[in-house]
């Protein structure tokens, strides 16, 4: 492994999160290095909007824009201001001891400031359509995609609040929002529920599991499977929205850094962790907002909380 000089800071995470924090610790001259990641299963470089068609609601373009083409200038934008990049996953990292570690595949770094913007996957299926038709009808966002499908048919898959937030709120542009629930009774919220069996448009598909996506370029259905009595069925659909929950990307610092109880990273004045020099953003920290928008700025907010550290800690 090769000595280099320690960084200021070193930024762990691609997406809106990390590259704002990139930008804004660029422009600041602290010349950040980025680990951002590698594609491995479903991750990959540039977080979750790599796996998004089109994004209309991030502020300033327009006419929308491809999540993959907002992360590529993203990241064009953080190099132009002296950012580099290692296109590793993180796998080990101490962030008590001065200066902090971080261990990658073929490589190490030591840097006096970390931000970690890791990000949160949406759990899924596992299913052998869902990952291929993502963005062409399979989503994990209502709030990003449910505008595309006005008038259509809709699929929501789970039985928490999030799920039956998002059927409430597809119901604003479907036709009708089918929700197919494993179990017999939901798990969401007694008001949640209340809402969504008085609204018109939501129909339920109990003690049942989607099988499979149907449709070859664009989701044309799903197929579903009654637990109880084992008969399958056909549901028409232009979307499917899996909602059965995320998982923040924290277990490489959960030794380190305090979490909730749901694995979130707990934050404090602005973005401060419980470790000093040590501070995070984005989705791992967020599980209420989750937008790319909400990301970028609490990156921003990390930027400045590390500059400020530096300074006040006389590093910079
Ligand atoms: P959640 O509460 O864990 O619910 C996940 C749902 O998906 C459950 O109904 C679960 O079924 C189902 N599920 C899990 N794995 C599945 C699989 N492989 N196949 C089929 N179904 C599966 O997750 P969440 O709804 O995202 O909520 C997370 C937390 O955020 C909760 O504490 C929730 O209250 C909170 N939240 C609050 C609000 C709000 O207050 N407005 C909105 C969103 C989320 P089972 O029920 O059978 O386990």
């Amino acid at each position: 492994m090769s000595e280099t000089a320690t960084e200021n800071v070193v930024i762990i995470g691609s997406g809106p999160a990390g590259l704002t924090a990139a930008i804004y610790t660029a422009r600041a001259n602290l010349q950040p290095l980025v680990i951002e990641g590698e594609t491995i299963g479903t991750d990959q470089p540039g977080g979750q909007l790599m796996t998004t068609t089109e994004v209309e609601n991030f502020p300033g373009f327009v006419d929308g824009i491809m999540g993959p083409e907002l992360m590529a200038a993203m990241r064009a934008q953080a190099i132009r201001f002296g950012a580099r990049f290692v296109t590793k996953r993180a796998h080990s990292v101490d962030l008590v001891s001065a200066p902090k570690r971080i261990v990658y595949d073929d490589g190490e770094v030591t840097t006096r400031a970390v931000i970690i913007a890791t990000g949160a996957k949406a759990l899924m299926l596992g299913l052998e359509n869902e990952r291929r038709l993502l963005g062409y009808g399979v989503s994990t966002c209502a709030t990003c995609d449910g505008f595309f499908f006005r008038g259509r048919d809709i699929v929501v898959v789970g039985g928490g609040d999030s799920a039956i937030e998002e059927a409430i709120f597809l119901t604003k542009f479907g036709d009708s929002v089918t929700v197919v629930h494993r179990r017999k009774e939901l798990r969401a919220s007694k008001i949640m529920q209340d809402r969504a069996f008085a609204n018109p448009k939501i129909r339920f598909v109990w003690d049942s599991v989607v099988t499979e996506v149907l449709g070859e370029t664009k989701v044309e259905g799903v197929q579903v499977r009654d637990i109880v009595t084992g008969e399958t069925s056909t549901v028409p659909a232009a979307a499917v929205f899996v909602a059965i929950g995320h998982a923040p990307t924290t277990e490489l610092f959960a030794e380190q850094v305090d979490l909730d109880a749901n694995g979130y990273i707990v934050t404090r004045e602005g973005t401060a962790t419980n470790v000093d020099g040590v501070f995070a953003c984005g989705d791992a920290v967020d599980h209420v907002y989750r937008q790319a928008i909400t990301a970028a700025g609490t990156g921003c907010m990390a930027a400045i909380d590390a500059e400020r550290w530096l300074e006040a800690t006389g590093q910079a």
